[in-house]
């Protein structure tokens, strides 16, 4: 039994998805496994959390290749302008000193898309690896119903080594990020770790360096409140992109 299959939707409530996802944040997880002690962990196996291109790099220095990631983002409130939580999500992620973008050797290389999710026509928008989406409630998405943000994946293909996913799909509570503050760059930075393949935190007391297991699990005991991609995070991302990841 894989940890995950816990959060695996109602087929009735979802039936478009195959949902592969978590609770992001705040959630009291019990699991029996103990993985290596005080190390950041990731989706392993046959099938894997992670989006399909993390492997390669293959864009230029002014445009993506299909082995990049582009995201783009809309708002589904009225609270959030699409535009201004646009510019924040890639300055967060793209233009300050400790960032997503370039880990692992620049396989981890994103894009931010020149429009909103949903001004896109549905083939160009599947060309576009993953979205966030900000929304004042996600009851609609039944891993981050009204409290939590979370990750969702879609289109898994194999690549010869595991499946992997084409899509995912970064749920975030307005509340979480309508601040424009270090609070609303944790919650982004920690979904966007889901996106490339990093899991929450296993186990009470299961807490490092971490923005994947940060104070955001306080209810786990964590208490450091780093709010951006660590070195930790940046070499499991690192072996996920390596295919050595086994933990
Ligand atoms: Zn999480
Ligand atoms: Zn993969």
């Amino acid at each position: 039994m894989s940890p995950h299959s816990r959060e695996e939707a109602p087929p009735h409530r979802t039936p478009r998805w195959i949902v592969l996802g978590w609770v992001a944040v705040l959630t009291v997880v019990a699991w029996h496994h103990i993985p290596q002690a005080q190390a950041n962990h990731t989706h392993t196996g046959s099938n894997q959390l992670h989006i399909a291109t993390i492997h390669g790099n293959n864009g230029t220095s002014t445009s993506p290749g299909d082995q990049d990631e582009q995201y783009c983002v809309q708002s589904r409130t009225a609270s959030i302008d699409g535009t201004r939580m646009a510019n924040f999500i890639e300055e967060t992620l793209a233009k300050l000193s400790t960032i997503w973008d370039g880990t692992a050797s620049w396989r981890v290389d994103l894009w931010r898309t020149s429009k909103f999710c949903a001004d896109y026509d549905s083939a160009t928008r599947a060309t576009i690896e993953y979205e966030y989406h900000i929304k004042d409630d996600w009851y609609e998405v039944s891993l981050c119903g009204g409290y939590y943000s979370c990750v969702v994946f879609d289109n898994g293909v194999y690549d010869g080594y595991h499946t992997h996913y084409k899509w995912g799909y970064s749920y975030l509570q307005t509340e979480h990020v309508s601040g424009y503050d270090t609070r609303a760059r944790k919650f982004i930075n920690h979904e966007t770790g889901h996106i490339l393949g990093l899991k929450d935190p296993d186990y009470n007391g299961h807490c490092m360096n971490s923005v994947m297991h940060n104070d955001l699990y306080s209810s786990m005991g964590c208490t450091d409140p780093v709010w951006y991609p660590t070195a930790s995070d940046k070499s499991s991302v690192t072996r996920i992109a390596d295919r050595t990841n086994t933990w």
